[in-house]
């Protein structure tokens, strides 16, 4: 291996684990399970459009600190049922509820994501995963998507203390892995978390843009699928 880099720290959460299409999956079965269609006479789709607006609403008032995780888990809920004419306060909760039980059990990954971590593994890299997220469900999706035995070791932000970008995470990341930021290589989806959040302590970035969202960014690597790292590593 000539590669300078030896350690891979990877995103979890749009970069390995498809969170939108496992996020709609679980959407699905709560929709179907609660009869929400014959309560509200609206399609799936109705429903899953107002759940995706109402929950990035309440998800910036819950960054920003405004509101605890346990209200945001049930008010996204809440507030879509009644944005279809439904009030009931009991079943945004249930469903809440449920969302957290049953979305981190799917198990959609990115295209060509296995395969390209059994070529990095062959090839002698360390992988470690550093995620923002919720340590009980977090630990879930590695567990039940396969992915965790690739990596040695696994930042989960609520379990650290600190969000990404913040340089501590990167730097306790690394420290735990054994490893400098010049043999570090950081692969993610959020521009702000992932990318910003490496070059700030020196480490080089790829950017998984599979979506291909123009910006004026320069990083180390882009990438649109995965299996485009073999290229390079
Ligand atoms: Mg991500």
């Amino acid at each position: 291996m000539t590669n300078k880099y030896k350690h891979i720290f990877f995103d979890l959460d749009r970069t390995l684990w498809d969170f939108e299409t496992n996020s709609k999956l679980a959407l699905l079965e709560l929709f179907n399970n609660h009869s929400i269609d014959a309560r509200s006479g609206k399609p799936f789709d109705k429903f899953y459009k107002t759940y995706k607006s109402v929950n990035e609403f309440y998800w910036r008032q819950y960054r920003k600190g405004d509101l605890k995780k346990e209200v945001l888990r049930s008010i996204r809920f809440t507030r879509t049922l009644e944005s279809l004419g439904i009030k009931d306060v009991q079943l945004g909760s249930v469903l809440g509820e449920e969302y957290i039980q049953i979305s981190p059990y799917k198990t959609t990954l990115f295209p060509n994501t296995l395969e390209t971590l059994n070529h990095l593994k062959n090839n002698g890299y360390k992988m470690h995963i550093i995620t923002n997220g919720f340590k009980e469900v977090q630990y879930i999706k590695l567990d039940e998507s396969g992915l965790a035995k690739y990596f040695d070791v696994i930042i989960i932000s609520e379990e650290f203390g600190k969000n990404k970008p913040h340089p501590s995470i990167f730097n306790h990341a690394m420290e735990r892995a054994g490893s400098e930021f010049e043999s570090s290589l950081m692969i993610g989806d959020s521009i702000e978390a992932d990318l910003l959040g490496a070059r700030g302590v020196g480490m080089d970035q790829v950017f998984f843009n599979p979506n291909s969202v123009s910006h004026d960014y320069t990083f180390t690597h882009e990438i649109k699928d995965l299996e485009e790292l073999k290229a390079f590593l």
